[in-house]
């Protein structure tokens, strides 16, 4: 069977049988593919532990003659046993990689997203205070095409006052004299509003010591999630794991 490697990103898994897996990756060269991992579920496998979700990993990849290719081979990059460790943060990261799912088609690479999660997947793991799932779930919708409009009016483009109004069909902020068009249509504060502009801005290497206040977190999360949610036309799961924490 020709084989082929492969940098990636454990999303999810399922079990298949009595012993076998199947793994969802997000990786570097093919984008987003499932395989088939023989034998896994046996305590005695070495590559258990290694093929938990949100592993970073190495892989050789063998073409299956079914639907599945077939895992040969896996070399761990970045081990994330403290992510499931902590609920908080397993939820938080459970989001991040069902954002990710839900948002590529499959076998279509896209290493700028690759680069993304594996980033805010090891600041959630190694930065407890970084806000990495709302910068995270920021950046990856506008890199599939469905930034928001965050310092003009996403109708009109004008300037927009100190204090807009969110709408998720219109496309980000609105100015007061558009926010009409959409009777969901939220208001933000000014520091919400400040902190989405900061996140927009920020690489990986700038959230360590973010200033998006702890009360906003959770609000803002909640807020991207939605929009994410009209603009993907998919609902989440992992949300409900987060509210049950
Ligand atoms: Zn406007």
């Amino acid at each position: 069977m020709p084989v082929y490697k492969a940098e990636a990103i454990v999303l999810r898994r399922r079990v298949l049988g009595e012993a076998d897996r199947v793994l969802t990756l997000f990786t570097r060269e093919h984008g987003k593919l499932a395989v088939l991992a023989r034998g896994v579920r046996k305590t005695t496998s070495k590559r258990s532990g290694v093929l938990e979700p949100f592993s970073h990993v190495r892989l050789l990849l063998a073409r299956g003659r079914g639907a599945l290719d077939v895992l040969a081979q896996v070399e761990v990059v970045q081990g994330m046993a403290p992510l499931r460790a902590d609920l908080r943060r397993f939820g938080q990261a459970a989001l991040v990689a069902e954002l990710l799912e839900a948002a590529v088609p499959e076998r279509e690479p896209h290493p700028e997203l690759f680069r993304l999660l594996a980033e805010a997947l090891q600041l959630l793991r190694d930065e407890e205070e970084a806000p990495a799932a709302l910068w995270f779930t920021l950046h990856l919708i506008s890199l599939v095409g469905f930034q928001p409009a965050l310092d003009h009016c996403a109708v009109g483009g004008e300037e927009i006052g100190a204090a807009p109004s969110w709408s998720h069909p219109l496309g980000g902020l609105v100015c007061g004299r558009h926010a009409g068009r959409d009777p969901a249509a939220v208001r933000l504060r000014p520091e919400m509003v400040r902190a989405l502009r900061a996140l927009m801005a920020a690489g990986a290497e700038d959230l360590a010591g973010s200033t998006v206040a702890p009360r906003d977190r959770a609000p803002l999360l909640e807020l991207l999630r939605r929009y994410a949610e009209h603009r993907l036309e998919v609902r989440l799961r992992s949300p409900d794991v987060i509210g049950q924490l």
